[in-house]
């Protein structure tokens, strides 16, 4: 049994510490939100009553917060307050700078640390068997390996500091373009008075295929368990995709990568998002391109 932290039980912060629990972890959990530490309470965690206290017996520490400034304020605020040698994981998607300095806060304070931002979505999360991309060194990545296994389907040691961060958001860009790509098509197949499923049947087993078609195709029928099917309820909302692309455009200016269709994904994510489909399935951007109303 290790004694864990975990700091922002959100959508998908509180499915992950549950597993932690049921694989016989002590778990002690701080969030901002009443009703997600209810609900923590309720999966056998024990609630702390800030940060700082959270972590103070802590021997892993994990994070799941929206954004590079909460992760940088979170640990500038607890890592001084946990024990030497703990190792801190950052699960969040965030920026690969603010990843790096996240690291650099931790070296600081005699902790050892990885970023290891999450695939899999709330479903995953749920199940334990999300894909994990880590960063960071080898002697780090051998201490968290066993901590995420309760959550994971995989996990993946991508590189030094960031470089989980850097898999992920390049991994989220192909899927943003593929996407569009895959509804573009059924809007011309349609169009041309071509039925989904035959396109489907055709493009699936042919060179057009990916996940975005095979595993989550855009339009109802072919592929029943997709978000199609149920009115475009996410699954992965267009708001989270678009704040993805936003982090792969961040990135390849800050690094000098040229990324032409994921800057148009990000744009076309932007403007879906505009009209109110942020909270729709990301895979509802077939609507947008069809100019129906959202
Ligand atoms: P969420 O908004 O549901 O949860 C974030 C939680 O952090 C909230 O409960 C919030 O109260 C808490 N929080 C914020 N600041 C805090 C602080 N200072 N101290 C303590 N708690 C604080 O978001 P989510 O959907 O759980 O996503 C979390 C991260 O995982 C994000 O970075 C997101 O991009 C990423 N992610 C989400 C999904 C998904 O499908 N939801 C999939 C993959 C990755």
């Amino acid at each position: 049994m290790t004694t864990i932290a975990f700091i922002g039980l959100g959508n998908m912060g509180n499915p992950m510490a549950a597993n932690l629990v049921k694989a016989g972890h002590k778990v002690v959990g701080f969030d901002l939100v009443p009703e997600n530490l209810a609900l923590a309470r309720e999966h056998g965690l024990i609630l702390a009553e800030d940060g700082p206290s959270a972590v103070k017996e802590a021997e892993v520490v994990v994070t799941m917060l929206p954004a590079g400034k909460h992760v940088l304020s979170v640990y500038g605020e607890i890592a001084p307050w946990a024990p030497k040698g703990a190792l801190f994981i950052d699960s969040s998607t965030i920026d690969v700078e603010s990843a790096r300095k996240a690291h650099a806060i931790a070296r600081e304070n005699g902790l050892s640390s990885i970023d290891a931002p999450v695939s899999g979505g709330t479903g995953g999360a749920a199940a334990g068997t999300l894909t994990f991309m880590a960063g960071g060194s080898k002697e780090a990545f051998a201490l968290a390996e066993p901590v995420l296994q309760p959550m994971a389907g995989r996990i993946v040691h991508c590189g030094e500091d960031g470089a989980g961060q850097a898999a992920k958001i390049c991994n989220n860009m192909i899927l943003g373009i593929s996407m569009i790509g895959v509804a573009e098509a059924f809007v011309l197949g349609e169009k041309l008075g071509l039925s989904h499923q035959a396109l489907f049947d055709v493009a699936s087993t042919s060179s057009g295929q990916c996940w975005s078609l095979t595993s989550y195709c855009p339009v109802p029928g072919p592929v029943p368990a997709s978000p199609a099917n149920r009115d475009y309820k996410p699954g992965f909302a267009a708001a989270l995709m678009l704040k993805d692309l936003k982090l792969s455009q961040e990135a390849a200016q800050a690094a000098g990568a040229a990324t032409p269709l994921g800057a148009e994904a990000a744009q076309l994510y932007s403007l879906f998002n505009a009209q109110g489909g942020g909270g729709a399935d990301f895979s509802g951007i077939i609507n947008f391109l069809r100019g129906a109303k959202i």
